[in-house]
């Protein structure tokens, strides 16, 4: 694929006025300290003119929207919540506006902007063939527990049911576990390499820590991109380093946006939580795209309906199928145009116009 030239840094302003910006910035969304790697922000209007997408700042509101081939992104001047295509991506660093312009931080034009915009095709001749799932926790690890129910049996179903959909489907499936069986997670991310996976997808189930039914919905993480900081900052325990999950990191976002949106698609009226970043074991050491789900809220009324049930299992597992086919279409490059020849109709060429790649 064509790279872009990296992005125009406005860090060649004068310091002392980019040092008050960015504290301002921070102290704006309520973030104390930056981290030293974010400093660097460019304007959302040059990354907008690369690409080729439209912008518009809304004069009245804190609003900016930015339009382009692949869909809208909206974002939220000194927030780090930004919708794409309706679906919520939590950036690392909050929106800011740096001498007079919209702009964002390095991190997340690479991280969250630029995937969106121009999926990560991968290799001519290859395919998305192979996904792993890795149903959370099992054996002596029973996870979340809410009442009698165990968060490690219901990853199970909810695994089992992805894996017959995705062989109807034509992938193969590996599983890290197909039964009550203690895995610990270097050997989930290894049965995946070695079984050749393209993507690795961990499920797991939310509870509220006070087991309140209050917090629903649904998150999706992808690996934090180096020096950045996850969601949940707490998380970020030791080194912001990179780690082998890195090396997939425009594939790891828009996987876990792709399916993040099929789940709201599928279950709707659900709770959007978001696509949302941390540096879970897993994801670290995953070879391939990997994404881990937090696919409802044991503790909830209205996840329950899905969790539990057989029914909200299938719209679940068909949800997870729909996002992991969404992003095989777009990172998969078109088969190569046969010779056409004068007078036959099975010249028909297989690849998909440009349009479709969305
Ligand atoms: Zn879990």
């Amino acid at each position: 694929m064509n790279r872009e030239p990296g992005p125009r840094t406005i860090a060649a302003l004068p310091k002392p006025v980019l040092a008050i910006a960015l504290c301002l910035a921070g102290l704006l969304a309520g973030a104390s300290t930056l981290a030293a790697s974010s400093r660097d922000y460019s304007s959302l209007s040059d990354w907008a003119r690369r690409q080729g997408w439209r912008l518009t700042r809304n004069p009245t509101s804190r609003e900016v929207v930015a339009t382009g081939t692949t869909g809208h992104l909206n974002l939220q001047i000194d927030g780090s919540r930004a919708l794409f295509n309706d679906v919520a991506i939590w950036l690392s660093n909050p929106v800011m506006i740096v001498d007079g312009q919209v702009c964002l931080a390095n991190q997340d034009i690479r991280g969250v902007l630029d995937p969106l915009a121009r999926p990560p095709l991968i290799p001519a001749g290859q395919r998305i063939r192979t996904i792993c799932l890795d149903p959370g926790h099992g054996g002596k690890d029973p996870g979340h527990k809410t009442g009698t129910r165990l968060e490690k049996a219901f990853t199970l179903a909810l695994a089992q049911e992805i894996r017959s959909r995705l062989i109807e489907a034509g992938f193969t499936v590996v599983m890290t576990r197909r039964d009550d069986d203690f895995v610990d997670h270097p050997i989930r991310t290894s049965i995946a390499k070695r079984n050749h996976a393209d993507l690795f997808v961990s499920l797991h189930f939310n509870a509220s820590p006070d087991g309140s039914g209050d917090a629903n919905g649904f998150e999706v993480y992808a690996m934090t991109p180096e020096g950045a900081r996850s969601t949940n900052i707490s998380r970020d325990v030791g080194s912001l380093k990179a780690w082998s999950g890195n090396e997939s990191d425009p594939g790891n976002l828009l996987l876990a946006y792709d399916v993040q949106r099929a789940l709201l698609q599928r279950l709707p009226g659900s709770e959007d939580r978001g696509v949302r970043r941390a540096r879970f074991l897993v994801l670290r050491l995953s070879e391939m795209p990997a994404i881990l789900i937090e696919a409802g809220f044991m503790t909830s009324a209205s996840d329950a309906r899905w969790i539990y049930s057989e029914s909200g299992r299938h719209r679940l597992s068909q949800a997870v199928v729909d996002g992991i086919l969404a992003y095989r279409r777009q990172v998969e490059r078109p088969a190569a145009t046969p010779q056409r020849s004068t007078n036959s109709k099975s010249s028909t060429s297989s690849a998909r116009p440009d349009s479709e790649r969305n």
